[in-house]
């Protein structure tokens, strides 16, 4: 079997020095408001400042508990279903046992960090799987992604941050985990996406060159605009003030009459879940 190299250890970097990291989390939080993602990564305000809703935080407990469950599994650990204490994440695990597509050969990366310069920036994802290997003698990577939330139609799917940023960092940096003189193209790249709520229809999408240039253009162009702001100065905040009502900065805006609203809905759980198991890097 291919001798494939382990990746790099997490860079830490700050948005004051010469290079900040960006992940999906951050990507999102920009584009949602700027003055939220200033206050959060740049500032480092805590976040959240209250618990979250007992609903929300049941449901990201049990997201977490679901992902480190087939962190165990790929670990190649004895999954044993009378030890699992939450009947959701029992049954999501049979699911996961009963439902699960084939997975192709190679080396399995549970929870595995990538980071690739980009102007100034360093993009990073944290993979729930990665498998690389070799199909007639050319490489590939399958990315694998577990979802405890309502799912996603591909159109959906293929507009996803997560979904461009994790592409786009394996077609770019990608090369690095496989054996030296190898390269990674991005129609050797795809990803598949697992849902608890829809576990007999995986959805699987397919990376290409001209996909991965345009990708690649709009990440380049946001961190053109980030890096365009002045870190001294209060960036913009966001216009419509529904989106503050799960921000726990209002009162720093002066936007409480936003109100409060408990995450309740499905894909503003996934969201949530998305966003805690991300390495908070500076
Ligand atoms: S409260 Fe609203 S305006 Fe303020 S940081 Fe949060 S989302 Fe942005």
């Amino acid at each position: 079997m291919t001798d494939y190299r382990s990746p790099t250890t997490e860079h830490r970097f700050s948005i004051m020095h010469e290079s900040f990291s960006l992940s999906r989390g951050k990507l999102v939080s920009f584009l949602t408001c700027q003055r939220q993602f200033q206050l959060r990564y740049l500032q480092r305000l805590p976040w959240p400042v209250v618990p979250l809703a007992e609903p929300s935080q049941a449901l990201l407990d049990r997201g977490q508990q679901f992902h480190q469950l087939l962190q165990r599994h790929f670990l190649g650990l004895e999954i044993i279903p009378a030890a699992i204490a939450d009947d959701a994440v029992r049954r999501w695990w049979s699911l996961f046992q009963r439902y699960q597509a084939a997975l192709p050969h190679g080396r399995f990366l549970t929870e595995i960090s990538l980071t690739v310069p980009l102007d100034g920036a360093l993009l990073n994802g944290r993979f729930d799987l990665l498998i690389l290997g070799e199909k007639d003698g050319t490489p590939f990577a399958h990315l694998f992604d577990w979802k405890t939330g309502k799912a996603q139609d591909e159109a959906t799917l293929r507009q996803d941050w997560q979904t461009r940023l994790y592409l786009a960092l394996l077609a770019a940096g990608g090369a690095a985990l496989l054996p030296p003189g190898h390269a990674l193209l991005p129609e050797q790249i795809a990803i598949t996406y697992w849902y608890v709520t829809e576990p007999d229809a995986p959805r699987t999408l397919h990376y290409n060159t001209a996909w991965h240039t345009q990708n690649w253009a709009d990440l380049a162009a946001l961190v053109a605009q980030i890096t365009a702001l002045d870190v001294e100065e209060p960036w913009p905040l966001i216009a419509d003030w529904s989106a503050c009502q799960n921000c726990a900065y209002r009162v720093l805006c002066g936007r409480q009459d936003a109100g409060s609203q408990p995450v309740v809905n499905p894909d503003e759980e996934a969201a949530l879940l998305d966003w805690a198991l991300e390495p908070e890097l500076p």
